[in-house]
């Protein structure tokens, strides 16, 4: 018995609302965003024993569940899907079901993917024709017993890494000789990061890379790569392979995190990778930022990433001392323009700063959860300001920082 099935609709009509479509273009693909189809109004009810989501959508799809154990999640996989539902929206739970996502996982695909309390199995999966000539998802589960969990699970067919190469790695041109340097905006898609109000980590860092990567190519100095520059999930090990892969000089992450219990905890702050961390708070970040192929249903064996030997740790070793020399003058230049966290330096383990041969820092820029910090993150003049402060910090370290111990850099590759 196979659980995951597909389940083909057709003769549903298309209409105004991709209208509706932001105007975000798909990169890689070709495609915009505004040619998916729309999916709005997610719902999800209780009666009994069976929870149901719902959602309107533009046109007919096809739907593929999968159940899997560990967190114990339902996957809805779907065709690229334009979601016009309020972010806040995916915070709802109902009996057994105690979250819901949704988004972009590549450039193809879209997915949906339902957090369980307690053991449930699916029992329909289908998009039905409405009226109007639209047509609405239904995701209908049943609790059921741990047996019968496990034997949905052990039927799930094993599903392909197909969540990587969603942007082509691009290898250094010949003769290039600007500085390289990978933006990597965190989350995306179907990973929306902190979620305050109706404002996504997402959205904000990414708003903050695009205008950072402009920035940056103003100086004609750098060549800039993004590893992503619109609404999609990237694996944390595929955003290290494009900064590995494009040759990086510099990789720089961004986050805005968010603290449930601490309200007046505000500033940006500067992280380092390291297996120690500084201090309980940088290691709890790191394991929550390091939970971002879980939370967009990835198994962990699909990361596989892992580099050995006695060159590497040295090459590591070298790399870790640029991240340190670039971190610190990314505090120091930062700091004079935005408000900074009272410990503005630290170092843990993210796997996203794991590259052993590219100099990578993360900045969290703010605490989403700070009223103040948020309304900052938001605003394109506090934008602005960063930006500039980031812009300097990285020709600092390319023309003068980075000089005294240069030359060990020329070995590194
Ligand atoms: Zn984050």
């Amino acid at each position: 018995m196979r659980f995951a099935r597909t389940l083909p609709l057709a003769g549903l009509a298309l209409c105004a609302w991709l209208g509706l479509a932001g105007a975000v273009t798909a990169q890689g693909n070709g495609r915009s965003q505004s040619e998916f189809p729309v999916a709005t109004d997610a719902r999800l009810e209780q009666s009994g024993e069976t929870v149901r989501l719902t959602m309107a959508l533009s046109r007919p799809i096809e739907v593929t569940t999968a159940v899997i154990a560990g967190p114990d999640r339902v996957i809805v996989d779907m065709p690229s899907t334009n979601f016009q539902v309020q972010p806040t929206a995916a915070r709802k739970s109902a009996g057994f079901v105690s979250a819901f996502r949704f988004g972009l996982f590549t450039a193809d695909k879209a997915r949906i993917i339902i957090d369980l309390a307690q053991p449930a199995v699916v029992v329909k999966a289908e998009v039905r024709p409405v009226r109007g000539g639209f047509g609405e998802l239904v995701i209908e589960l049943r609790k059921a017993t741990r047996a019968e969990f496990q034997a949905a699970v052990a039927a799930t067919p094993a599903r392909d890494p197909e969540a990587t190469a969603a942007i082509p790695p691009q290898a250094k041109p010949a003769g290039e000789t600007r500085q390289t340097i990978v933006i990597d905006p965190g989350h995306g898609g179907i990973d929306p990061g902190a979620v305050v109000a109706s404002i996504s980590e997402k959205s904000v860092v990414l708003a903050f890379g695009v205008r950072l990567k402009e920035q940056l190519e103003a100086s004609g100095r750098y060549r800039v790569l993004m590893t992503r520059d619109d609404d999609r999930f990237v694996p944390l090990a595929e955003r290290v392979g494009i900064a590995r892969a494009a040759g990086a000089d510099l990789f720089i992450s961004i986050h805005a995190d968010s603290l449930t219990q601490a309200q007046d905890v505000r500033g940006a702050t500067v992280y380092t990778g390291s297996e120690r961390a500084t201090d309980a708070e940088a290691a709890r970040l790191a394991a929550k930022e390091n939970q971002a192929d879980a939370v967009a249903g990835l198994d962990a064996s699909e990361d596989t990433q892992d580099v050995a030997g006695i060159l590497m740790d040295l090459a590591k070793r070298e790399t870790r001392t640029f991240s340190a020399v670039f971190a610190r003058n990314l505090v120091e230049k930062l700091g004079g323009s935005v408000k900074m966290h009272k410990v503005p330096l630290r170092s843990a383990g993210f796997r996203v700063l794991s590259a052993p041969d590219v100099p990578s820092v993360l900045i969290e820029l703010g605490y989403m959860s700070s009223p103040k910090d948020a309304e900052l993150l938001n605003s394109a003049e506090w934008r602005g300001k960063a930006v500039a402060a980031v812009a300097t910090a990285v020709e600092g370290y390319f023309t003068g920082a980075r000089a005294p111990i240069g030359k060990a850099a020329e070995n590194r590759r």
